[in-house]
């Protein structure tokens, strides 16, 4: 079994033992990769543990590789779990994102998914008339984005511009160029403003579908958490703010700061001040949980007393 422990910092190797590589401290292995590539791919997969700057976790990260003694899913990470599971139902063209509201008891009161909405929800694998965008292999959205570089570039060359190539030849390197190899939806924290055209798709996103799926059963959402499987976009993130949210807890690397756009009213500390935290994830991850939880579970202890 190997465990990859997310942490740039030179003090949470050393715990360890490690040095940057891997180690072996038990019968377990647990692999340390730095926040970048731990992060540059479909993370929320990766049998993650997330650690702060501080290495927060990590002797209970020990304790559960070893099965020293029963550790059980915290708040965090049974959300964030909840939230993966979200984010698997989602068969969205550019990728699945999950949520899930949880409340001051750290029970799920609702979840949502990056999906085409249904009335009254989100579609569902098996729904008669499924109209998801994948059934018709277009994202509405992502059409409207190269149609609109496809113009802007016709438009240059009508204007006597000196481009590189005909201009069909080069709308797929510019997108790319555009996206800047973000991993989700982009835009949010960083790259061009490919985003503005997410409202031209069909998808609800992750975040909103949460909110209304509070809403349509009647739960308030001021003051709940949020777990997110990915930080959330620029659309999302203003109506989280709007909702009064408690925190917004998503799986990445810790920001160096709020948003730009939202720093009046989001922070990156823990305690707010005023505003509304956005903070990374730490802990068990949910590619992990089963890993590591669901081996707990099947330990049976042999002795009284033994854990
Ligand atoms: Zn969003």
């Amino acid at each position: 079994m190997t465990v990859t422990l997310v942490s740039d910092e030179g003090p949470v190797r050393d715990r360890l033992g490690i040095g940057g590589g891997a180690a072996a401290p038990g019968g377990a292995r647990i692999r340390v990769v730095t926040t970048e590539s731990a992060f540059s791919g479909a993370s929320a997969h990766d049998p993650l543990f997330v650690t702060d700057r501080d290495g927060t976790g990590l002797d209970r990260l020990i304790d559960l590789v070893e099965l020293r003694r029963r550790v059980t899913p915290s708040r965090a990470e049974f959300g964030m779990h909840a939230a993966y599971g979200a984010a698997l139902r989602s068969a969205a063209l550019r990728g699945g994102l999950g949520a899930a509201l949880t409340d001051a008891w750290g029970d799920v009161v609702a979840v949502g998914t990056v999906e085409v909405p249904a009335w009254g929800g989100q579609y569902w694998d098996g729904d008669e008339h499924d109209a998801r965008d994948f059934v018709f292999g277009v994202d509405p959205a992502s059409a409207a984005r190269t149609a609109t570089v496809e113009v802007l570039l016709d438009l240059l060359a009508g204007m006597g511009a000196h481009l590189p190539a005909e201009p069909p030849e080069l709308v797929g390197g510019l997108l790319a160029a555009f996206d800047g190899g973000q991993g989700s939806y982009g835009v949010g924290h960083g790259g061009a403003p490919a985003q503005s055209f997410e409202s031209l798709g069909r998808v609800v996103h992750a975040e909103m579908a949460a909110l209304v799926c509070a809403a349509r059963s009647g739960v308030r959402v001021a003051g709940l958490t949020m777990y997110v499987t990915a930080q959330p976009c620029r659309q999302c993130l203003r109506h989280l703010v709007c909702a009064g949210l408690a925190r917004v807890v998503f799986l990445g690397p810790q920001p160096d700061a709020a948003p730009s756009f939202h720093a009046d009213s989001v922070t990156v500390r823990p305690d707010g001040s005023g505003r509304m935290p956005l903070v990374p994830f730490t802990g068990v991850g949910p590619g992990a949980y089963e890993l590591l939880f669901g081996r707990q579970a099947r330990h049976t202890p042999t002795k009284p007393g033994e854990r």
